[in-house]
């Protein structure tokens, strides 16, 4: 019929103007070196900021003692207690806990948030078992893992440059993170001195680093996705502090703020960002990231219901509803492997309230989750070879069989797995087999949190 022609040429568009032929992959990865080589030049130079973490050592195996570490960046935070056993013993006890954060805490004032926080490491810390305490007369350290963008002035230092993820609170912008959380621990009462501060991807790096050293970098794709990596000193010409013993330097790339003129950008992209909370922003974010895949799909069938009449004579409510479609519900649709498509079937009706749907719908709409996932899992393996290419790991040196090893993190990634499949791929076809022999994606089970305790170790006041 016309209304199935019309709806099948409103996907048939979309799917061209998402396509990552392999050329075009080769011009965002060439675009993602060129952006990193800008935003290390100087500060400002490029959509990517590049930040300096002052995380110029690696964990190395040898870090020993009780630990914390604090996961601020998702609307949980996690509380970590470490005993690190040196090179013998590893990683000897790890207790967690998740706490959830109160919506209004999110959007209310600083003080309360950061109370909010020392309170539930104060009750974490009042619950150490036999053998582990810290030793007589030590002050207990913690690694913060606060995965927001921060401008580093130290290790232990940084300002906030925004809030995202929900968080809203403009009396924190600008100030020192670890400040307000040490002035939280004081008012009531916990004696804990901030060792470190880090993001996720650096975390991750860390927790990577610790257990294979040839991780050379940590990926985050889960709600937004950020990237960070080892960069020799010397190749930061807006560093002007002294140059690091170790010559190397981690860099938070900010990745999630990249664009180019060659990501393919579709009518339904442009709408979601003009409609986001942050218009013009984070780009490659809204195109990969597990906040808004299912957004897209959403927009697109959205179309096709209003012009094509997909859905029948009148457009199901809930379909106007944005961000409804949650990734893991496409993803549940996207593998759904069933003769009749019950999953997307039952998707549809419960989430979008859409009793009925042929069996050639719910193809169609399979199809649309794959084009979705597909592009961002190519622009994302594309992203990755942007840093391989900048550390000039992109070729193989005299049969020179050196492995480079990415620590991966990130729910989409992790549940995903038609889209992590395709980031493999995707990275074999752009690097050759050669190559991308000895390039490993590692996924690191949240190891970001550990990974700041480890900083915390190896940036202890008592060493
Ligand atoms: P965060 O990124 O907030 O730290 P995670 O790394 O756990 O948290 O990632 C959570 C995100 O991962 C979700 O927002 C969602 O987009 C994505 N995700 C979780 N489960 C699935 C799934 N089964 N399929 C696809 N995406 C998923
Ligand atoms: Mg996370």
């Amino acid at each position: 019929s016309g209304r199935w022609a019309r709806a099948m040429a409103i996907l048939r568009e979309f799917e061209e103007n998402c396509g990552t032929p392999i050329g075009k992959l080769g011009q965002v990865a060439d675009a993602m070196t060129v952006e990193m080589h800008a935003g290390l030049a100087s500060e400002g130079g490029s959509k990517l900021k590049m930040l300096i973490s002052y995380v110029d050592n690696l964990p190395s195996g040898e870090e020993n003692g009780l630990f914390y570490a604090l996961d601020l960046g998702g609307t949980n935070f996690r509380v970590i207690r470490v005993l690190l056993g040196g090179r013998e013993g590893g990683v000897v006890k790890q207790e967690f806990e998740e706490v959830s954060i109160p919506p209004h805490l999110m959007t209310g004032s600083s003080d309360a948030l950061f109370d909010y926080i020392a309170t539930a490491l104060a009750n974490f810390v009042a619950t150490e078992g036999e053998g582990l305490h810290p030793s007589p007369g030590k002050q207990r350290e913690l690694g913060f893992t606060f995965s927001f963008p921060v401008r580093q002035t130290s290790i232990a230092s940084g300002n906030l440059i925004k809030w995202t993820k929900g968080f809203s609170i403009d009396e924190t912008v600008g100030q020192d993170v670890v400040g307000e959380l040490t002035k939280a621990m004081e008012r009531i009462g916990l004696d804990m001195r901030v060792s470190a501060l880090v993001n996720d991807t650096i975390g991750t790096l860390a927790g990577g680093r610790y257990y294979n050293p040839d991780v050379i970098a940590a990926v985050i794709l889960g709600t937004g996705t950020n990237a960070a990596y080892v960069e020799r000193a010397q190749a930061i010409p807006k560093w002007h502090g002294l140059l690091p013993k170790s010559g190397e330097m981690v860099i938070n790339m900010e990745w999630g703020n990249f664009r180019s003129s060659h990501l393919p950008l579709t009518e339904y992209d442009q709408d979601l960002d003009v409609e986001s909370l942050n218009p013009g922003e984070q780009i490659f974010e809204k195109i990969i990231s597990g906040m808004y895949l299912g957004e897209i799909v959403r927009r697109v069938l959205l179309k096709m219901a209003e012009e094509a009449a997909f859905f029948g004579d009148t457009v199901p409510p809930k379909l106007k509803i944005p961000f409804i479609l949650r990734t893991p519900h496409m993803s549940a649709m996207h593998h759904d492997d069933s003769s009749d498509l019950r999953v997307v079937g039952s998707k549809l009706k419960d989430i979008l309230e859409i009793p009925h749907t042929s069996l050639k719908m719910r193809k169609a709409i399979v199809e649309l989750c794959d084009i979705v996932a597909t592009r961002g899992a190519r622009l994302s393996a594309a992203g990755i070879v942007g840093i391989i290419k900048k550390l000039g790991r992109d070729v193989v040196k005299d049969g020179e069989k050196q492995k480079s090893v990415i620590a991966m993190d990130g729910g989409l990634y992790e549940h995903y797995s038609k889209f992590s499949t395709c980031v493999q791929s995707t990275l074999k076809e752009l690097l050759g087999e050669e190559v991308s022999d000895n390039i490993v994606i590692e996924l690191s089970n949240d190891g970001s949190g550990i990974g700041a305790a480890l900083l915390a170790a190896s940036h202890s006041q008592y060493l």
